[in-house]
């Protein structure tokens, strides 16, 4: 099977745009699609300041920045990513739009060696691939973790009905992308938010039942366990509301009581507090 040689990312959100970018760092030509001009505009200044600021740093010379900024091209029209030999979806985590893009995009590209990857956190690949029809067995979970040129895992995921050979190639590309690729099954939350939001969702609990302030739950578990950042400033950082969606994604797909969102997390996102991207979630993030 021939490498990669044109990758199309759709949505050129936080995770689309970092796509592209690790893809050109690779040197495989990106074409970000994404339907709104903002997003688009807001990626390509977003991407900019990442790379100089990645030579700043020492991390990669101004030439390699800018071959690698020539790299990536943005469009508002899907048609202009006919050509690509990989498409990497990531727009937002709703089925119903995935589902349709799939459908798509089974359409566009008819050619059996194209692998349509979707990024999604918490949709069931067997359901997206579902969707793609005739194209069922060329998709693929292919979940990276954001910040995408940061963070080394691809969580690839391998939908009933993906071909061996898919997950080979998936496994492949990720390694092409500098990543460090690990398979999964497609189950509710596959294996990185099967484990951890349930440890996030007791973090809440923890804090309801009034065991201990939210420094102290958060510090023990960093100090304890050795983790980054403590389970609730985490929280924050994902956006409460995304950690609400995923533990439904859990309770409904596995059927068990103990998945269900603790009343505390759903009470923050009832009143408005989402999390770093509202400017409050457990902890003011305003002056921040
Ligand atoms: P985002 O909101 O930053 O970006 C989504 C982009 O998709 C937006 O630019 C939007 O304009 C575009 N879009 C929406 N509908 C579209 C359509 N039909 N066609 C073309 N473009 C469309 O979201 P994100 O954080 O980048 O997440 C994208 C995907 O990645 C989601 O499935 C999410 O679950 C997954 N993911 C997110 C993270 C994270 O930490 N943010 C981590 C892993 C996976």
């Amino acid at each position: 099977m021939s490498e990669v040689k044109k990758l199309a990312v759709i949505g050129a959100g936080q995770m689309g745009g970092g796509i592209a970018q690790v893809a050109a760092q690779a040197g495989i030509e990106a074409v970000v699609f994404d339907s709104f001009a903002d997003s688009i505009e807001r990626c390509k200044a977003l991407r900019a300041k990442l790379l100089s600021r990645a030579v700043e740093k020492g991390r990669m010379t101004a030439e390699e920045a800018e071959a690698a900024s020539m790299r990536i091209s943005y469009t508002q029209s899907i048609d202009e990513i006919a050509g690509a030999d990989w498409v990497v979806e990531a727009i937002v985590e709703e089925k119903a739009v995935k589902f349709d893009l799939f459908k798509t995009l089974a359409k566009m590209f008819p050619d059996e060696s194209v692998v349509l990857a979707s990024n999604t956190s918490s949709i069931s690949i067997t359901e997206i691939a579902t969707s793609a029809g005739g194209a069922a067995s060329r998709v693929v979970g292919m979940h990276f973790f954001n910040p995408v040129p940061v963070m080394k895992l691809v969580e690839v995921i391998r939908g009933m009905q993906t071909a061996d050979s898919v997950v080979e190639r998936t496994l492949a590309l990720a390694e092409r992308l500098g990543k460090t690729p690990l398979a999964a099954n497609d189950r509710p939350g596959f294996v990185s938010n099967r484990v951890l939001m349930p440890l996030i969702n007791e973090a809440f609990y923890a804090l309801m039942e009034g065991v201990a302030e939210p420094e102290a739950i958060d510090g023990i578990m960093q100090l304890g366990c050795n983790h980054p950042m403590g389970p609730l400033r985490l929280a924050d950082f994902i956006g409460l509301d995304t950690c609400v969606n995923i533990m439904n994604v859990l309770y409904e797909g596995l059927g068990n009581p103990k998945y269900a969102p603790c009343p505390l997390l759903r009470q923050y996102v009832a009143a408005g507090r989402l999390g770093d991207k509202t400017g409050a979630g457990v902890y003011e993030h305003r002056n921040k």
